[in-house]
């Protein structure tokens, strides 16, 4: 693997199967809006890739939490035209162009994440960095020309761009990007827990979450608790038919995993008892020395394959855009034929009382040892203002009955008909949409409050309140493109 500079941009290459293939990466995604941008990243690689003109090799170009990528495959000259335009739009973007994107972009409805993932980093980090993930926002139509050059100026930088080639840079290869140094990202803590939870959301998986690390230890453990349930749900129990999961970086040494498992219908909470058992079976047992050695066998396999060096180059790439250390494949198959079941137990028994276990809506699951989780609530009602449902609500629907609003001194809070209540702190307010006279507040943790007269006798003074308390660059009017969930 070479390594060179092109107009500041670190260019990473190394022959690979022919036609040339470009990957221009920038350190940027989902997890670098917030709830007010929700979508932002993905318009800016909407607004560039349409901007160029229609040509017969392949391109594409990719948005996940972390990372946005442009890819082109072709003739060298071909591959150095698409980047020059690339990087010239990003430059300079077609901000006029947004409200035909914005409903394309809601028609696509893209995804940064699985579902399943998505929910799951929402739990351990409310809805900020990758916790936004399944989140929609305000909508597209909600971004302004403004927030997307200030996105756009911020990330699509030299600073924060890598350059990928599956063979040497052509002569007149040109990154004309706007110059600027790799920015700071916002790395959100997880929110403290005591201990494993499950909880309930609108995913069709089951799925857990874990904190670990980067390196061998993880990346085996992982990889063998994924093959355990893909034997046992597939061919043992019949339940399931695919396993999946997904990594974010919290820090350079710390991550979140993700483990996701498809269930037939009705089978959710039997498949979620398979996912906790095996969890701590890991966390009791280990995995057996031949179950790491499988694993190491399949890495130097995948290691081996002709088409593995784009994939080696993305991970270089990707690794100093975030300032992590890259390792050839050599050293990486090294460190994992080292890695031994107890270290493995270890890591896993230390991580058990971090498990966050998802489930579809309205799955009840056995899982001994978990706590129910979802959003913050409690059952303590705040002292404040109380408004509730006018009359005739409340004879027509018994749920109305125990519905409450009400404001307090620094926030509002919605007593549910279950008697849970929803407290959201006007500085944990990440949005608040306005629909004629009402208000719905989104909290960090995950609650929604409706401040809405339609719902709550008298509930003006507290639109008033919020509107006064919450900043203006936090409040939207609600989307005009069909429903966003
Ligand atoms: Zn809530």
């Amino acid at each position: 693997m070479e390594r060179v500079l092109i107009d500041g941009v670190p260019v990473f290459w190394a022959r690979g199967p022919e036609p040339l293939t470009a990957a221009l990466l920038f350190g940027c995604g989902g997890r670098d809006e917030t709830f007010r941008t929700i979508g932002i990243t993905h318009l800016v690689e909407h607004l560039t890739m349409g901007s160029l003109p229609r040509v017969h090799h392949d391109r594409n170009a990719s948005v996940d939490l972390d990372v946005t990528i442009f890819t082109a495959t072709g003739r060298p000259d071909q591959v150095v035209t698409f980047l020059d335009g690339v990087c010239r739009t990003l430059a300079d973007l077609p901000t006029d162009r947004i409200d035909k994107e914005a409903g394309v972009l809601t028609a696509e409805g893209g995804n940064y994440t699985d579902p399943t993932s998505a929910a799951l980093y929402s739990q351990r980090l409310g809805v900020q960095g990758a916790g936004l993930a399944p989140w929609a926002g305000p909508g597209y139509d909600r971004l302004s020309a403004e927030q997307v050059r200030a996105h756009a100026a911020r990330f699509f930088v030299a600073g924060n761009a890598a350059l990928v080639l599956t063979g040497p840079p052509p002569a007149d290869l040109r990154l004309p990007l706007p110059p600027g140094p790799r920015p700071e990202h916002l790395l959100p803590e997880p929110m403290p827990t005591a201990g494993p939870v499950w909880f309930e959301h609108v995913v069709a998986e089951v799925g857990v979450s874990l904190l670990g690390t980067g390196g061998p230890v993880w990346a085996q453990g992982m990889e063998v608790l994924s093959e355990r349930l893909e034997q046992i749900a597939r061919h043992t129990h019949g339940l399931s038919y695919e396993v999946g999961g997904d990594v974010v970086p919290l820090d350079r040494d710390r991550r979140i995993f993700t483990l996701t498992v498809d269930a037939r219908e009705g089978q959710e909470a039997e498949v979620a008892g398979l996912l906790w058992t095996e969890l701590r079976r890991m966390a009791d047992e280990g995995p057996t020395g031949a179950e790491l050695a499988d694993r190491c066998e399949a890495a130097r396999e995948l290691a081996d394959d002709p088409r593995a060096v784009e994939p080696e180059l993305l991970d270089a790439a990707v690794r100093e855009l975030f300032g992590m250390a890259y390792q050839d494949p050599a050293t990486r198959l090294a460190q994992r034929s080292r890695v031994t079941p107890e270290e493995v137990r270890a890591a896993f028994r230390e991580a058990l009382s971090t498990a966050q276990l998802v489930v579809p809506c309205g799955v009840a699951p056995d899982l001994p040892g978990l706590a129910e989780g979802g959003c913050r609530r409690d059952r303590q009602e705040p002292t404040g203002r109380v408004f509730r449902p006018p009359l005739l609500a409340k004879v027509l629907t018994k749920d109305a009955r125990g519905l409450r609003l009400i404001l307090t001194d620094d926030g509002v809070a919605l007593r549910d008909p279950d008697g849970d209540v929803h407290r959201i702190r006007f500085s944990e307010v990440v949005g608040v949409e306005e629909d004629g006279a009402g208000r719905t507040v989104f909290g960090l943790h995950g609650c929604q409050v409706p401040v809405d007269p339609e719902l709550f006798k008298g509930a003006e003074a507290a639109v008033r309140a919020v509107d006064a308390a919450v900043p203006a660059a936090l409040r939207y009017r609600r989307s005009e493109l069909v429903n966003l969930d």
